[in-house]
């Protein structure tokens, strides 16, 4: 593209076929409607479908697609990760693929930005479309995020946003590995606001994140910006040492001044059980914070490209790591 690219739109994709035609379509339209240069730059995250090779052909003709083909699959967050590495444009916008965020609103977003802002989320005010729980889970997590952490992380709030490139550069110095994108875009910083949207359901195809994935997302976004969780322990072992104490003053007492005899066995059992397993949950939470530890100090990649399409090839650590694709 000969003028510099304004615009960047991320869309992290796994196993999307069913609905990649449609989101192609209406993103295209919308970008085009800027009527400043774009680029839409899909990570395919290890799709076993056809995927990949759909957005191939579309980037035969049209030079705006671009790919970022992973060599397998790791996840969604770090598939977008990925896309703020490789992103050209002076506003990156991060959307996903199965059109439940509507692409319209980058219009909005756009706007928002052109005011001064440089972070714009996409708040949503209402998911009726999804299920039940759903909604109710992700409501519940919102808010424990937000007691449990001093950093200012907004409420149903996803990762569709618009990031101004300073925004973009300061996400790529940070490197861990656990990643909890939207949270990280608010430690950052910068002026932020939000606009409102209602949450479609899906277009095509499954949900990508099983409850086993929702909760890897939860801890991570709470592990990443809360000590809170271990300090669980801390504060109940107080509370319990001094009912303890008050407990054994009374048997004590009662011993000496009473003649009265206590039967013990079945309360000891279930004190004891309760106690075991508050101290295994504790171990548990521990568990979560030192397994992350151990994933930082594996200094791994964050993720591994097999090709790169239609763009320059540096990564994140700056090496070569895809080649242009030769088209015929
Ligand atoms: N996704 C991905 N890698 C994964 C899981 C999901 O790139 O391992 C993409 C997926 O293709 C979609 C976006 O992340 O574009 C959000 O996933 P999904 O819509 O399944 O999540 P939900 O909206 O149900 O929370
Ligand atoms: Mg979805």
């Amino acid at each position: 593209m000969s003028r510099a690219i304004h615009y960047s739109v991320i869309i992290p994709m796994y196993n999307e076929e069913a609905v990649i035609e449609e989101t192609y379509r209406r993103l295209k339209k919308v970008m085009s409607s800027t009527g400043e240069p774009y680029e839409l730059l899909f990570v395919n995250d290890g799709s076993v479908d056809r995927s990949a090779q759909m957005i191939r052909d579309y980037a035969r003709w049209d030079e705006s697609v671009k790919l970022i083909d992973f060599a397998r699959n790791f996840g969604h967050q770090i598939a977008i990760t990925a896309g703020m590495d490789y992103a050209a444009g002076r506003a990156v916008v991060i959307i996903d693929a199965d059109l439940q965020d509507p692409p319209e609103l980058i219009i909005d977003m756009i706007a928002k930005w052109k005011e001064g802002y440089e972070v714009v989320y996409a708040r949503r005010t209402r998911r009726s479309r999804e299920t039940r729980f759903k909604r109710w889970s992700a409501s519940l997590f919102y808010r424990v995020l937000r007691a449990s952490t001093d950093t200012d992380i907004p409420v149903d709030t996803g990762d569709f946003r618009l990031i101004d490139r300073k925004v973009c550069d300061e996400m790529k110095r940070l490197p861990e590995k656990n990643r909890f994108v939207r949270g990280l875009v608010s430690w950052v910083g910068f002026r932020q606001t939000a606009i409102e949207y209602e949450r479609d359901e899906r277009l095509a195809g499954e949900t990508k994140y099983p409850l086993k994935r929702m909760l890897k997302l939860s801890l991570d976004g709470i592990t990443s910006f809360s000590y809170k969780p271990l300090k669980i322990a801390g504060y109940v072992g107080v509370i319990l040492s001094i009912v303890g104490f008050i407990y054994m003053v009374s048997v004590i007492g009662s011993a000496i001044f009473t003649d009265s005899t206590m039967k013990g066995w079945a309360s000891i059992v279930s004190i004891m059980l309760m106690f075991n397993g508050f101290i295994l949950i504790m171990l548990g939470i521990l568990g979560e914070y030192v397994g992350r530890i151990y994933d930082e100090t594996k200094s791994r990649p964050l993720y591994i490209v097999r090709d790169v399409y239609q763009m320059e090839t540096t990564s994140r650590q700056g090496h070569l790591t895809g080649r242009i694709a030769q088209h015929d």
